[in-house]
This record gives C-alpha cells, sequence and structure tokens, in this order.
C-alpha cells in the first residue's frame, strides 16, 4: 500500500510504498515531550520503502544520541520521524494521512505517564518497555 504524510503547514510530505510496523505509544517523559503531547504515538518503516516527496530541505535533525535523531517540519515543528545514522525508521502516526491500517498495539512506559493523563483501563499496557 501507499502510505503519505506530512507536517501541519504542507511544506514537507513523504510517502511509504509498504506497511506500516509495531505502532505502539510511549508515555516516558522524553516522548512527552518531544510530541508535545500526553506519549508518542509512532510506528517502525523499512528505510528503502520511505521517501520525501517535498520539502525534505526544510527538515531540521536533532540528535538525540547513539546514533538517533528526530526530523522535524523546520518552518512548523511537526515531529515527522525518527531516524538512525541518517535513515528513517519510524514515523510519528499523528502526522499519517488518512488509515495506514495499524493500531497502537501496546502502550509502554506507562509507570511514568503524566500526573493528569487517563488511560483507558482496555489498552494493553506495560510499566516499563515492553518484554523482550
Ligand atoms: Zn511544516
Ligand atoms: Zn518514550
Amino acid at each position: 500500500m501507499t502510505i503519505t504524510g506530512g507536517c501541519v503547514c504542507g511544506n514537507v510530505n513523504y510517502k511509504i510504498e509498504g506497511k506500516l510496523r509495531d505502532a505502539r505509544s510511549c508515555h516516558c517523559s522524553r516522548c512527552r515531550k518531544t510530541f508535545s503531547s500526553q506519549a508518542s504515538a509512532y510506528a517502525e518503516v523499512a528505510p528503502e520503502e520511505f521517501e520525501w516527496v517535498s520539502g525534505g530541505d526544510l527538515l531540521t535533525t536533532y540528535e538525540t544520541g547513539e546514533g538517533f535523531g528526530l526530523q522535524f517540519c523546520g518552518q512548523c515543528g511537526s515531529t515527522l520521524c525518527g531516524t538512525y545514522h541518517g535513515e528513517v525508521h519510524g514515523i510519528t502516526l499523528g502526522c499519517v494521512d488518512g488509515d495506514p491500517e495499524v493500531e497502537i498495539g501496546m502502550h509502554i512506559f506507562v509507570g511514568s505517564k503524566a500526573a493528569w493523563e487517563v488511560i483507558p483501563d482496555n489498552v494493553i499496557q506495560f510499566q516499563e518497555g515492553p518484554p523482550t
């Protein structure tokens, strides 16, 4: 399938020829700040299936350490993807258009969620990372 996505100002757009995998939401304090939200929501993507369609020159990269980074639209600030050694390996679900045919399969690091967040009982949740 073809999945498309982009930032809120509309200048940066991407497409994925393939499937998203391992959609999840992390409630740790770093993800909350990264996503400016109660949690992150992201999915894995194969780097070779991902392509910037427009606005690639507007991207700003924030290195988070050990080869990992995050890329934002330099104009509007939407967080679009996660990178590993410069390759896109995950995308933020909030910037995906329409239905990418994945659902969040688990909520992780629920033990460090914000005091003000209420998580429904009927979702799969782990106090820390997922079991390996
Ligand atoms: Zn933008
Ligand atoms: Zn996290």
